[in-house]
């Protein structure tokens, strides 16, 4: 059975509200989506990679990703791209491991 913990790159499973707002803000911090061409101008929050972020609300079409190019995207080991419209790190990689079915 695949556990969520295991795609847990940020470390969220046991973390306050608190510390993930303190995670959050760094992760804004060092996000490149303002700067991608497939972000548009005024969508927040940013940082779609961490979980419970959600995807985007505004940004409809896939153009280049910058994600492989961010500190965050090293720093975390992450894996996918497009987390704007594709979904969270953790749910994507859930997705890719299950074959689908999860949020
Ligand atoms: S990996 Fe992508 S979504 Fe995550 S912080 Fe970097 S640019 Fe933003
Ligand atoms: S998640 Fe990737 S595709 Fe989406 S705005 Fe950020 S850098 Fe661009």
């Amino acid at each position: 059975m695949v556990k969520l913990a295991e795609f847990d790159n940020f470390g969220v499973e046991n973390m306050s509200g608190e510390e993930f707002e303190s995670k959050q803000a760094y992760v804004t911090s060092k996000c490149m989506c303002q700067g991608c061409p497939s972000y548009v101008e005024g969508d927040a929050p940013i940082g779609y990679c961490l979980p419970l972020i959600g995807t985007s609300k505004n940004i409809k079409y896939e153009k280049d990703c910058l994600c492989s190019k961010c500190p965050i995207f090293q720093e975390y080991d992450l894996t996918h791209s497009h987390y704007c419209t594709r979904c969270s790190q953790v749910c994507q990689a859930y997705k890719s491991e299950i074959g689908g079915g999860h949020e």
